[in-house]
């Protein structure tokens, strides 16, 4: 049944974008609220970034390119803080999108950043800090890394009192979630004494393929020369809610404080990670950003930023290599817009939303 509703929506995004009956041009107030934040994380070929990031979190950069074409040619592309601040204005009747990136993958540079300058688009970047300053990996491309590396086909972790099987391709992945899954909801000590143990048990040694994935102060610098803002995604992607309030304080009030100190400039943006894919974000979270000087902070929740919208709960549209042809695309940006018209004439909750976006 839902490879049935699959094809019907794939069907209906494709009959919408190529007979052009909800023409793009005359998008404008078909609801999608006031603001669309995109969300990527990596622009990249599969087979480069296979070793430090699901596939399927990332756009080709030809896809991407495709993407900012059409998205600077139907609508408006401005900063997350002009959005921010039309998307007050009640008598906005404009969508306009911003354009974000989550983690800080080198590949932003490489092959996003160009094309953003093509098009003269900004965006919005949120780095996990201890990753720029060199010598870190993210430690879910670490993990991945060596999950993916291990000469080994079993691994016994006693740190997670578990065995995970690593015979086949499906059955590493199988692992790797899971490890992941239970990860994103430790402490830092904890996390790293697992990843420790399974450095170890992996059997994996040569991490060099790892070095250069992320992003360094000179790409930052440069990109930030060029227009290009900066935000924080914390110091080291932790799942804030499931880790000690201390803990998550000096992740958001110390990856500020770097990035204002390295850039020059007053940090206010802030993403939250989702490693796990757990909720990611609290009341009292809300309110440390608030006290420690940030003006917004993005979810991982799908959806768009409303007239009244609260800035410390922003929803995005997360882009990944399931939308990348411009149907699909498109039909992603416009999806709730879309579904709650069609609902509307066949009168049933039939054509669901799904509200929560995929993160690393
Ligand atoms: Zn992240």
């Amino acid at each position: 049944m839902d490879g049935f509703k699959q094809f019907c929506k794939a069907g209906i995004a494709k009959g919408l974008f190529q007979g052009r009956l909800l023409n793009p041009c005359k998008q404008g107030r078909l609801y999608t609220g006031s603001g669309v934040i995109l969300q990527y994380h990596s622009v990249s070929h599969p087979r480069s970034s296979y070793h430090y990031l699901n596939p399927g979190l990332s756009v080709t950069p030809e896809d991407f390119e495709r993407q900012i074409a059409f998205v600077t040619r139907y609508f408006r592309v401005v900063s997350l803080d002009q959005l921010l601040a039309n998307a007050k204005d009640q008598e906005i009747c404009e969508t306009l999108f911003a354009i974000t990136f989550d983690d800080g993958y080198r590949d932003n540079y490489i092959h996003a950043f160009p094309i953003l300058r093509k098009y003269d688009v900004p965006a919005t970047f949120y780095l996990t800090t201890e990753c720029i300053d060199g010598g870190l990996f993210l430690w879910t491309s670490e993990l991945r890394y060596l999950i993916l590396k291990s000469p080994k086909f079993r691994m016994h972790l006693s740190s997670l009192s578990e065995e995970f099987a690593l015979d086949t391709v499906p059955n590493r992945m199988k692992s790797l979630e899971k490890i992941k899954g239970r990860l994103g909801t430790m402490s830092r000590r904890e996390r790293e004494d697992v990843l420790s143990e399974v450095c170890h048990e992996t059997g994996v040694r040569d991490m060099t393929p790892l070095k250069a994935t992320m992003l360094n102060w000179d790409d930052v610098r440069t990109m930030c020369r060029a227009g290009m803002s900066f935000g924080s995604h914390t110091l080291s992607h932790p799942s804030l809610p499931h880790i000690p309030l201390d803990e998550a304080k000096k992740e958001i009030i110390e990856s500020r404080e770097s990035l204002s100190a390295r850039l020059g400039k007053e940090i206010s943006h802030f993403s939250y990670p989702n490693p796990g894919n757990h909720l990611n974000f609290s009341t009292e979270l809300k309110q440390i950003l608030k006290n420690a000087g940030y003006r917004s902070a993005t979810t991982s929740m799908q959806g768009y930023v409303s007239h009244g919208y609260d800035p410390f709960e922003l929803k995005r549209k997360g882009i990944y290599r399931a939308y990348s042809n411009l149907p699909d695309f498109y039909f992603l940006i416009k999806k709730e817009a879309i579904l709650q018209r069609l609902n509307s004439f066949v009168g049933t909750k039939w054509l669901k939303s799904s509200q929560r976006t995929r993160c690393t």
